[in-house]
């Protein structure tokens, strides 16, 4: 609620956008801030730096719909923070995209590059659209008119988009040809989670979900869980979802349940994956996957189960379902998936959650070693990108595991310890200008 005010703000108040009352995800993220702030040192003083994004744009994003009428969709593009690198994230294209939900996303960006100490600010992007009302000319359409209008502050230096929900290879490649058009020349590091043939990486379109599966891994081995005797349970079935599902699969872990827009299965003996991957690439949904059981929505929350992947939307995992969870670990694939409340009662419930600002940072790794090799124009094989990804996870999360136990904090704000320092640091270093 506004109230009126004739007074003037103090001079560290939150610019009036910011609405640090409304616990949506941009509120979520600061309260996050807040837990960790003591724990910083004397770099706290300059805390107040990561309460705001450094850049916020706002965009029109007009189009020619296929029946010759114009259609207007909003745009965002945040730089949360650059002062480890330039800005990098994903873009998303949902019809519930708010600017407050990629300023959350866009910080979560800056944890998560620091986290895993790729030399990269954070940044996020979105369309408030639902891509599934457009045809494939609409698409790209909107796709490039977003692009020229954010590329005042995009570029290989800058801020470097890459996909994130409802966008793909393909939406990268036109923005890249849009934003090479516009510049004059090709410039395929403007964006990574390219196709191969246009600079794109090997490995990138399952590096998230082999980084979820890397880091539950070690997880397992410190609380002594036997992953091939596990039961998994996935909520998304996407590029996170289902090729975390297939990784734990082949250890022989049993994925027991999958949920998607388009309904919940379930199979006490476990999904065929490959199947349920094949049946997703035909259908667009887990529905109707033939000899598996269909739940409520709501019962996916009750599934006996030791791992959970929430690999979707935010706020999947509240105060209303928390309490439900059967899992000994939660590995969050999207972001933004569990609200501080609910983190909250996982702790007093002794469920470890391992935060999405480790745990799908597998992707921006891979989108660093795709800018590398643009750069470079030479090319790495697989082996040798998911060796390199699985060491950097491995590593991140080691250190930030050893970080909790020092502190007696979760892992959360264990790996927030972690990056807010990197970041801070940088910002001490670099100082004030002018
Ligand atoms: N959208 C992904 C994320 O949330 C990847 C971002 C990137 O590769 O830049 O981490």
């Amino acid at each position: 609620m506004s109230k009126a005010s004739t007074a003037a703000p103090s001079p560290n108040a939150l610019p009036s956008y910011l609405d640090a009352g409304n616990l949506g995800p941009w509120g979520i993220y600061l309260q996050q801030v807040d837990r960790v702030t003591p724990y910083l040192g004397h770099l706290s003083r300059w805390v107040e730096t990561l309460k705001r994004p450094k850049r916020a744009l706002i965009v029109d994003v007009p189009i020619h719909l296929d029946d010759g009428t114009v259609a207007h969709y909003e745009g965002y593009r945040v730089q949360h923070n650059t002062s480890r690198g330039p800005g990098k994230g994903g873009v998303r294209f949902h019809q519930d995209v708010t600017l407050s939900e990629v300023m959350a996303l866009s910080a979560w960006m800056s944890i998560k590059n620091a986290a895993v100490n790729v030399p990269y600010g954070g940044a996020k992007g979105g369309i408030r659209v639902d891509p599934r009302t457009l045809s494939r000319g609409e698409l790209e359409r909107v796709t490039r008119r977003y692009t020229s209008e954010i590329g005042i502050i995009i570029g290989p230096n800058k801020d470097i988009p890459a996909p994130d929900v409802n966008t793909d290879g393909q939406i990268m490649a036109w923005m890249m040809d849009t934003y090479s058009m516009n510049q004059g020349s090709t410039a395929t590091g403007v964006v990574t989670g390219k196709p191969i043939d246009l600079g794109g990486s090997l490995g990138r379109v399952e590096a998230t979900g082999r980084g979820v599966f890397t880091v539950g891994m070690e997880a397992a081995k410190h609380i002594g869980l036997d992953v091939s005797q596990a039961r998994v349970a996935v909520q998304g079935f996407g590029n996170v979802g289902g090729t975390a599902a297939k990784l734990f699969a082949e250890t022989g872990a049993r994925v027991v349940a999958v949920q998607d827009h388009g309904g919940t299965i379930y199979r006490e003996a476990g999904l065929n994956v490959p199947e349920l991957l094949r049946h997703v690439a035909e259908h667009r949904t887990v529905a109707g996957f033939e000899g598996a059981e269909t739940l409520k929505t709501d019962q996916f929350w009750d599934v006996e189960c030791d791992i959970l992947i929430p690999a979707a939307l935010e706020a999947q995992i509240n105060k209303d379902n928390a309490g439900r969870i059967k899992a000994r670990m939660v590995i969050e694939g999207a972001n933004g998936p569990t609200t501080p409340e609910a983190d909250d009662i996982l702790k007093e419930r002794n469920i470890l959650v391992l935060p999405d600002v480790i745990a799908n940072a597998g992707g921006v790794t891979v989108s660093y070693f795709e800018w590398v090799q643009d750069f470079s124009s030479f090319f790495w094989d697989e082996e040798e990108i998911n060796a390199r990804l699985v060491r950097i996870m491995r590593a991140a999360f080691a250190s930030i595991w050893q970080v909790a136990q020092d502190h007696q904090v979760t892992l959360r704000t264990a790996t927030f310890i972690v990056a807010c320092k990197r970041i801070l640091h940088t910002r001490e270093l670099r100082g004030l200008y002018p």
